[in-house]
This record gives structure tokens, sequence and C-alpha cells, in this order.
């Protein structure tokens, strides 16, 4: 069990709104929720807007939106408010604030006044002796009054921390035992002044403030978490526990990027794919349950989760696999949802008659794999498309036998009332002619006719849809065009 501590699961997102959400802060998110579900915990979305210039209202709210979309609700946040907020670290500028004093008070943190040219040769000079470049530490021995003297006379400045070179080590709930050696980090600015902390410090004060017992994030931040933890030890914060997330990769194994697939959770909504799909998907996204099964109901994910069943190594991020998923749930929403769910995907002329749509649903369940494949896959229903001749024709037969063959038809079409159009009771009257005029030979024509398509749902299930007038109309136009 990963949860043997004593203290209650209190986890966290963490998404800076410079950008829409990412389809990995996504599954940062969903492993979270499902990890506060399993154990009983709180999930709390806190917004991490220290970066003034790079963070957007208009992100955040799209954040939340996509995260609502998912279904993934929170405990805690920056619209509802809770027992540690605020939740927006714009908000709790003061709480940062107090926190920097107590570590430059105490000596565990100190002014900097280095310019960017000193730094710079600083850099060069370390380069050039085949170091690896960090902080020489010239502020670090400034007595106090050295540095109130220089920030009186408006010298420019940035906070640092006093990183202490030792031996860390910590043990990742997925990777294990990880060993850094801090002594390669050298003073690490921690704000650019009293009231501008910059994000490793504010997550730092923030996960303790809000009393997170696990942080589980990217991959991508495992540099970071040397840093917080040697923060949280200088203010005799205890640590959380940690879980690294594995990277998620394109095919090719290299970092997922916009240059092979979309990366924003809004392209795929976009797209049509359903939030189940993509949640099960995500949940996938270096997670594997005991068994190979695939297909995952929420609660069934909460069930058998364990970060232990976590993988290290990069995920691969398959979109054919997401296609596959997302027809699978299309195939198992009733239609009635499903009209609902298209409302965005159609034009608003097809959304008249929802009995009639619901009826198309049907007819193409099988064949959709996006909400947006039905706009093209119904629209013969609506109006009937070019086609030639050509397509009416069985394998070799003639134009002469299928005319003949679809006047057949017609003829016995026209004999049924129109309140017995429906799928059921066509082919009981069809089927046997259909057997000795030959099943290609009939049902191939009808269906082109129909539909005016090489591919489409069966010939019953068309007559039914479009009902007597337009069915009779459609094989008349097919048998003009042939004769
Ligand atoms: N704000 C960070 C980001 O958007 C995440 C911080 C964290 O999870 O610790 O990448």
């Amino acid at each position: 069990m990963v949860n043997d501590s004593k203290k209650p699961v209190r986890v966290r997102f963490a998404p800076s709104p410079t950008g829409p959400l990412h389809i990995g802060g996504a599954r940062t998110t969903l492993f979270n929720w499902i990890f506060a579900k399993k154990y009983n915990g709180r999930f709390i979305l806190r917004i991490e807007d220290t970066d003034v210039e790079r963070s957007k209202k208009e992100y955040e709210e799209e954040i939340l939106n996509g995260l609502k979309w998912l279904g993934l609700d929170w405990d805690e946040g920056p619209d509802i408010g809770g027992e540690f907020g605020p939740y927006r670290q714009s908000e709790k500028i003061d709480i940062y604030e107090k926190y920097l004093k107590k570590l430059i008070d105490e000596e565990k943190a100190y002014y900097c006044f280095c310019s960017k040219e000193e730094l710079e040769a600083d850099r060069q000079a370390m380069l050039s002796q085949g170091l690896a470049p960090k902080y020489s530490g010239r502020c670090r021995n400034l007595s106090k009054e050295e540095s109130f003297r220089k920030i009186e006379k408006g010298e420019s400045f940035v906070i640092r921390f006093k990183i202490p070179a030792q031996e860390l080590e910590f043990n990742d709930l997925i990777r294990g035992k990880i060993r850094f050696n801090s002594g390669l980090f050298g003073d690490i600015i921690v704000a650019k002044g009293l009231r501008e902390p910059l994000y490793n410090f504010a997550v730092a004060i923030d996960d303790y403030e809000m009393q997170i017992s696990h942080v589980i994030r990217g991959e991508d931040h495992l540099s970071n978490t040397p840093k917080q933890m040697l923060m949280r030890e200088a203010l005799g914060f205890e640590h959380p526990k940690y879980a690294h997330l594995p990277l998620i990769l394109a095919p090719d194994r290299s970092k997922l990027s916009k240059r092979y697939l979309e990366t924003s959770l809004s392209d795929y909504k976009r797209q049509g794919y359903l939030p189940e799909a993509i949640n099960n998907f995500l949940a996938l996204l270096g997670w594997h349950p005991e068994n190979d099964r695939e297909i995952f109901s929420q609660e069934e994910i909460i069930k058998e989760f364990d970060l232990k069943r976590v993988q290290k190594a990069g995920a691969v991020f398959n979109i054919e696999k997401l296609e596959w998923l997302n027809a699978q749930y299309i195939k198992k929403t009733d239609s009635k949802e499903l009209v609902k769910k298209l409302t965005d995907f159609i034009p608003s002329e097809w959304q008249k008659d929802k009995a009639f749509i619901s009826k198309m649903i049907e007819a193409e369940k099988e064949r959709i794999k996006k909400l947006t494949d039905f706009k093209e896959l119904a629209g013969f229903f609506f109006e009937l498309p070019e086609y030639d001749g050509e397509l009416l024709k069985w394998q070799e037969q003639s134009f002469e036998k299928t005319a003949s063959n679809l006047k057949t038809l017609s003829n016995l079409l026209e004999s049924v009332e129109e309140n017995n159009f429906s799928k059921n009771i066509l082919e009981s009257i069809i089927m046997p002619i259909a057997e000795t005029i030959g099943r290609g030979e009939s049902l191939w024509p009808l269906r082109a006719a129909l539909s005016g398509q090489k591919a489409s749902p069966g010939p019953f299930e068309i007559l039914e849809i479009l009902g007597k007038t337009e069915s009779l109309k459609r094989i008349n136009i097919a048998i003009n065009k042939i004769i």
C-alpha cells in the first residue's frame, strides 16, 4: 500500500496558466484525482501564476473547463475556495514574503547583486575549466549591512537560497531511491524580490501550507524535487512523499510535441473524443492493471489503481489506441445521449428532428470513431451525394440487369404502406425476393442507390430512416442514371 502514512491524503494538481491544458497535465490530474479517491483523500487545484507576464486568465479558465469536462472535480481550488486558500499563488504574496524574510533573517537566503555580465563571465570561466556552470557564490557572504546599503542605493537584486552542499536521497514511490548531489546546483534564485517569488520556492511553501501529503507530478519536475526539499528543510517543514510520473512520448519515443500530435486537451475535445475515452486512455499512459484489460470505468480504475504499477519508462502516446477506445465508448453510449453529445458537431438544421438523428446514430454507431465522423457518415441521409452509375453495379452485372433488379425492388416497395417502413418488416418483405434474384445482385444496387456511397449502413436501416417517398425517389434516380 502506497499510503502508509497516518496523515490524511491530500494531493494536488498545480498548473501554471501559461498555455492550454496539456495532455500531460490532464494525465497528472487524473492520477492525483484517482489517488485521492482511492485513499479517501482530497484533491486540490492550485493555480501557479507567479509568472505575471506569461500567466493569463483565459488559460486558467481553459484549464478549469478542461478538467471539468473530463469530470475530474476538485475538493479545494481557486473557484470554490477551501480551508487552505488562497489557491492562486498571485494571491499569496504576503505569505511568501513572510517566509523569504525568515530565510534571509536566518541567513539561509541572501540578496544577490551580481549583474548579468558578471554572471555570464563566471559561467564562461567555469565552462573553460571543464566545470558544469553554477552560481559562483560571490554575494553569499555579503554582510547584512552591506546588502542593505546596496539596496538603499537602488542596486537591483535577486534573492538566492543557500544550497547546502550535501548528498540528498529520497524514495520516489514510482522510481525508487533517487540520489542528488546538491553541491552541483549552486545557490538558486528563489525570488526576484521579497514580493516576487519564483516557482520552486512558491511550490515548497504551498505544498507545506496546503498540507500536501503526496506530490504526484511529471518526471520533468524530478530535478526540482531536491531543491524544494532543501527549502523545506531550511524552514523546518517535513517532507511529503513524492511520485514522478513517466514522460509521455511520441511514437518514435521523442518528447511529445505539436510536431507529431495535438498536445492540448481542447484539441481532442474538438476532434470529437469523449471524456470517458480520454480518461481511460490517460490512465493507461504509464499505468497497467494486473490483467491486460484495456477498458475501465472510473470506478474500476480507482479500485485497481496502484502507484506501484506505474512504470518508470516513458509512456508512448498511441493515437490509434485512443481512437479505438473512443469508438468503443461511442458504441456503449446510448443513442439519445449521443444526440446531445453531437450538438457541437453537426449543422443546426440537422438537429430539428432528434428522433431522426437518433435513428441515424443507431445505424452509424459501429462506424463512428470520433464525434466529428458523424457529419460525414450521415450526410447522405440529408442529401444524396453525386455519384457515378458504376457504383450501382454488383461485380460484373450489366447496367440493364441492375436497372431491372432495382425496378423489381421499387415495385415491391411501392406496395408497402408508409407506416410499415421499418427495418424488420422491410427485411421480411424484401429478403425472399433478394434470395431469388441474388443477394449481391439486389441488395448492393439498392443500398448504393439509397446512399450514393460505397460504404454505408445496410439498405433496410436506410429505408426506414429515409421513409417511403425519399427512398423511392432515390431508387428512381438510380434507375435513370443507368438506362
Ligand atoms: N506549475 C508547475 C507546472 O505547471 C507544476 C508544479 C508542480 O507540480 O510541482 O509545470
